[in-house]
């Protein structure tokens, strides 16, 4: 139990850090070249800001959150996405009277009891982006070429992008009433996820995971054939804009956000390649949310991607993760003053940005060098009573065993390059 981390965790161990590195690093390097800002949040909210942004009738609010109340009484959530608390701290610090549209980049944990399976975790972690304050469909277009672009960078060959339009609150109601007629004689052969859908949400029974759902649906009436002319019109201008950016994508009319504050654009990328959760990114337009939570009516749109996924699809896809460079110097010591003057050149090593180490658990030489071994130093020093009076130091290039005599005093520059 005290060794064990919780169902639905996972640690992330030092070997595995250089591919985290390298999905963060890179994920802050392409939201500059787009000129998305970061944007840091608390991990927990108040819950209500979930109930409002994500949607009293969805299955993250009903069935997967992580809700306790605090010491004083008040009702507490983990964050389990990123979108409505980066609209919550937008509009308490008035971001809407700042230079617009804002955009905004984030990467943080995100918490949902769920069952945990493959791509499927309680704690897990997600890059997203938002763009405030556009309404035009080449905001969206940019939203989606960012996670495109991220996602090739990254070495997956095995994506596509489907899109959809989930229309706005002026003609998801026909729609809504149509689906609800289809399915009425369906009914009771529905999921009980799904039963309940049929009054709160019933678009989203288009995207339940069920098979037999999933055959239940087929040739249920689709969004795409009900949009009114703004938002058929918005989603042509939406594949015109994405043709612009050389994208490919497939329509798919059962691509849901099936909240009243979800309009217009929906989409996933979705892979084959990593099993039942293929989903690494997904995402749309929310033109409703940030009024919903409190803030001036404003147009939103962006994604969420899941960092555990994109790992995996990395992987299954072979993509080439350069490892981190480790130690370069290892300095092995003898004698007081040899320790003295080997703390001295790590330090200044360091300065210069250097990767150095010491021993720091009493070997003797052969066991510090057998250390060093161990580490994969690329090169090794020694100081000891000869070397502090000859004052000329041994620099040994581990690979090659190639040996280099330098005066004490040059070693930085030696090593600097
Ligand atoms: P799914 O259909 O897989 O349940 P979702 O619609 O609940 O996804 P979003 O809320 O859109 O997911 O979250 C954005 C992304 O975060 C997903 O596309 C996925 O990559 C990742 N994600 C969501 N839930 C989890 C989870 N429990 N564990 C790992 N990654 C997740
Ligand atoms: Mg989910």
């Amino acid at each position: 139990m005290l060794t064990n981390a919780p169902k639905g965790t996972k640690d992330m161990m030092p070997e595995e850090g250089y591919k985290w590195h390298y999905l963060e690093e890179k994920f802050a390097d392409i939201c500059r070249r787009y000129g998305f800002q970061e944007i840091r949040t608390p991990v927990f909210e108040h819950t209500e800001l979930f109930q409002r942004g994500v949607g009293d009738t969805t299955d993250i609010v009903q069935k997967e959150m992580y809700t306790f109340n605090d010491f004083a009484g008040r009702s507490i959530t983990l964050r389990p996405e990123g979108t409505s608390p980066v609209v919550r701290a937008w509009v308490e610090h008035k971001g809407y009277a700042g230079v617009q549209p804002s955009k905004l980049y984030y990467n943080i944990p995100c918490y949902r009891y769920e069952k945990p399976q493959s791509g499927r975790l309680r704690e897990f972690h997600q890059f997203g982006v938002e763009i405030f304050g556009a309404s035009d469909m080449l905001a969206d277009a940019e939203v989606i070429a960012i996670g495109n672009d991220f996602i090739r960078e990254m070495g997956i060959t095995d994506v596509e992008l489907q899109i959809n339009s989930v229309g706005c609150p002026n003609c998801r109601q026909k729609h809504r009433d149509a689906l609800r007629e289809f399915l009425k004689p369906k009914y009771d052969e529905l999921c009980d996820t799904c039963k309940s859908r049929y009054e709160t949400n019933p678009m989203r029974i288009l995207d339940c995971k069920s098979p037999i759902d999933q055959e239940l649906v087929k040739g249920a009436p689709m969004m795409l054939d009900y949009l009114c002319d703004e938002c058929k019109e918005a989603f042509e201008d939406l594949k015109a804009n994405l043709d612009a950016f050389g994208i490919e994508y497939t329509v798919n009319p059962k691509i849901v956000r099936g909240l009243d504050y979800y309009t217009k654009t929906a989409f996933e990328f979705i892979t084959t390649k990593i099993g039942a959760q293929g989903t690494v990114c997904g995402g749309g337009r929310y033109d409703g949310l940030i009024e919903e939570v409190g803030g001036p009516s404003t147009p939103g749109v962006g994604w969420g991607m899941g960092k555990e996924r994109m790992l995996m699809t990395m992987e299954a896809c072979g993509a080439q993760i350069p490892d981190e460079e480790g130690t370069e110097v290892f300095i092995a010591v003898m004698g007081e003053e040899g320790k003295k003057a080997g703390v001295r050149l790590m330090k200044d090593l360091r300065e210069e940005g250097i990767a150095v180490q010491m021993d720091v658990a009493g070997r003797n030489l052969k066991n510090q060098f057998k250390h060093a071994n161990r580490i994969h130093a690329a090169k090794t020093i020694v100081i000891g009573d000869s070397e502090l009076e000859s004052g000329k130091l041994t620099i040994k290039d581990m690979t090659s065993g190639e040996q280099t005599e330098v005066a004490m005093d040059e070693v930085v520059a030696a090593l600097k390059k």
